[in-house]
């Protein structure tokens, strides 16, 4: 027995973090969401396996900062575990960015609003700076990752079809109207091989968030909905559709116009997603309704320290200390706007 060699197990657990374009996507996303950018632009080439560009104009990296930053591990949103207690970033592992190094091409561009210019980083494999140069660009970042998955010739020939492009790129853009809906104040584009293909401005608040990424068709079919309670504190939010609303306006064949947030962050909450569906399809007769989930938005908000997010490398599952007053929490608010005919069997969530 042996052990083995660094490089190896770097590649093991990075492509473990690292498995897709929109995996890739999501943690630079977040991360210039954690920088407190309030302007985002993604752009791709050949669906992202040639090129995932996420500028940002966020607070920048410091130049010590800089340094360190695609090492494994380090991170500056936490010193220790305790800190998820009081966790207020997307981000919190220091995994993204070294992982991505180990399976692409990486380099950052960064200015603070200290730093009279900017500066490229390039970065190698093991994610330490290997050369710098100065950069003319604007406060924020420019984090650009070339030839994902280049020494992973599976799994790039796996992403190289164009059925699978396809598919990736509409999980880009369905996660891109979930942060664009639960960031209102948020400007984003996204440009595909030079064509900015969907863009959403900066709006007051989560219906014209909706407005701007559903259409207004869709958010003339919602209405507000409001929770609020103490002990456990379990404050919702959120827009479903009006009771007896045509089925076929308000809802959609699959789930991705179903969005569900955690304390802002987007989650596959199975439980809450089976208790919509209930409330929502018991409105209608089985046959019309049965394979539908309702174009709505609902974000629970809880104490962080009542979450644990720290379930799986992408951070879409959760558990909730208190999952049963959250659930009835969800239920009560269902129940005030489709009444309590919730026999209604429906399919398993796929
Ligand atoms: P984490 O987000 O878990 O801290 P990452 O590997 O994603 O880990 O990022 C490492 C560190 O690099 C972050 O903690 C942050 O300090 C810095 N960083 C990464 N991306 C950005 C960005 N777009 N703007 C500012 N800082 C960033
Ligand atoms: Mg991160």
């Amino acid at each position: 027995m042996r052990q083995l060699p660094a490089d190896t197990v770097r590649l093991l657990s990075s492509s473990q973090v690292i498995t897709s374009v929109v995996n890739v996507v999501k943690e630079l996303l977040e991360n210039s969401l954690d920088a407190g950018a309030l302007r985002i632009d993604i752009i791709l080439e050949n669906y992202g396996l040639e090129r995932i560009e996420i500028r940002d104009n966020g607070l920048g990296i410091t130049a010590t900062d800089a340094a360190v930053m695609a090492v494994k591990h380090y991170t500056s949103k936490i010193c220790s575990h305790d800190d998820l207690e009081r966790l207020e970033t997307y981000g919190f592992r220091g995994e993204a960015l070294s992982s991505i190094c180990a399976v692409a091409e990486v380099a950052v561009t960064t200015k603070t609003a200290e730093d009279d210019v900017g500066t490229q980083y390039m970065l190698d494999q093991t994610g330490r700076v290997v050369s710098q140069k100065p950069s003319h660009l604007g406060q924020g970042t420019t984090v650009c990752a070339l030839k994902l998955f280049k020494n992973l010739p599976v799994r790039r020939q796996y992403y190289a079809n164009i059925k699978k492009c396809k598919e990736e790129f509409k999980k880009v853009q369905d996660l891109l109207m979930a942060y664009a809906i639960v960031k209102p104040e948020l400007r984003l584009t996204l440009t595909h091989n030079k064509v900015v293909v969907w863009q959403k401005a900066k709006v007051s608040d989560h219906r014209m968030a909706l407005m701007a990424t559903l259409g207004p068709n869709a958010v003339a079919h919602l209405l507000p909905v409001h929770h609020q309670q103490e002990q456990p504190e379990i404050l919702i939010d959120g827009f479903f559709p009006k009771p007896g609303m045509d089925c076929s306006l308000a809802s959609s064949s699959n789930p991705d116009k179903t969005f569900i947030f955690v304390n802002e962050r987007p989650v596959h909450q199975k439980d809450v997603l089976k208790l919509v569906r209930q409330h929502y399809l018991a409105q209608y007769p089985a046959d019309s309704a049965r394979s539908r989930y309702p174009i709505m938005m609902l974000n629970i908000a809880v104490p962080v320290s009542s979450v644990d997010v720290n379930l799986t490398p992408d951070k879409t599952q959760i558990l909730f200390h208190n999952k049963e007053e959250v659930l009835a929490a969800v239920e009560t608010l269902l129940v005030s706007l489709y009444g309590s005919g919730s026999s209604a069997e429906v399919p398993p969530v796929t």
